[in-house]
């Protein structure tokens, strides 16, 4: 039986435990330091010796009140409720702010923009996601990726998805096709299922630039 030399390699390896020929080298996320000039002092600055990726994950919930409009990824969608909160309520803004804050570890939401802040009273949420984002990409990150999933027993969202998705691409400078977007119901249970409220999960996959 034929095998690859690759794979030869690759199985000689597993069996001897020795370095296996031509494999790409493992990728570590040892920092390798260099200098940088700043106002004629130099500092040292981390640079990663391979691509780094990071995965953050976000969650929000809202209250459904009556004589708000319904904003979910910068949409404002037909329901005969909309969400309560501080800002504009956008939970799932509000959930990829976090996802995206989180993969950075640079805190979230409520520490950027406290609800007790009364800059933020009306706020649209999608401007609050493009700032927490330019912290982020401060670090010196940018957004590979995002996939959201909305839970709401009402109303259907699925015509709207599309929608969001071109929103939150267009806030965060990204493709479309790279925010994945779902909706589903609790099926019945819970504070969700008693249409009290919803919830939004958001992971996000970060790169070092
Ligand atoms: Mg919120």
């Amino acid at each position: 039986m034929r095998v690859r030399r690759g794979v030869r390699s690759i199985l000689v390896s597993l069996v001897t435990g020795a370095p296996c020929a031509g494999a790409p080298p493992k990728r570590t996320h040892r920092l390798q330091t260099s200098t940088q000039s700043s106002g004629g002092a130099s500092t040292p600055v981390a640079r990663p010796e391979f691509p780094v990726t990071r995965v953050g994950i976000g969650y929000d919930s809202h209250r459904f009140v009556t004589g708000r409009p319904l904003i979910l990824g910068g949409v404002r969608v037909p329901h005969s409720q909309g969400l309560a909160g501080h800002s504009d309520a956008d939970a799932v803004a509000h959930a990829l702010t976090d996802a995206i804050l989180g993969a950075a570890a640079a805190g979230n939401i409520g520490q950027l923009f406290p609800d007790t802040d009364p800059r933020w009273s009306g706020a649209d949420s999608l401007k609050l996601l493009r700032a927490a984002y330019d912290v982020v990409r401060d670090r010196g990150y940018v957004l590979a990726q995002a996939d959201l999933t909305i839970i709401a027993e009402q109303p259907k969202l699925g015509p709207y998805l599309a929608s969001m998705a071109d929103a939150l691409a267009a806030t965060l400078g990204i493709a479309a096709a790279e925010i994945g977007m779902k909706a589903k119901t609790n099926e019945g249970m819970g504070f969700i299922g008693r249409g009290e409220g919803i919830a939004v999960i958001a992971v996000a996959t970060l790169e070092a630039r």
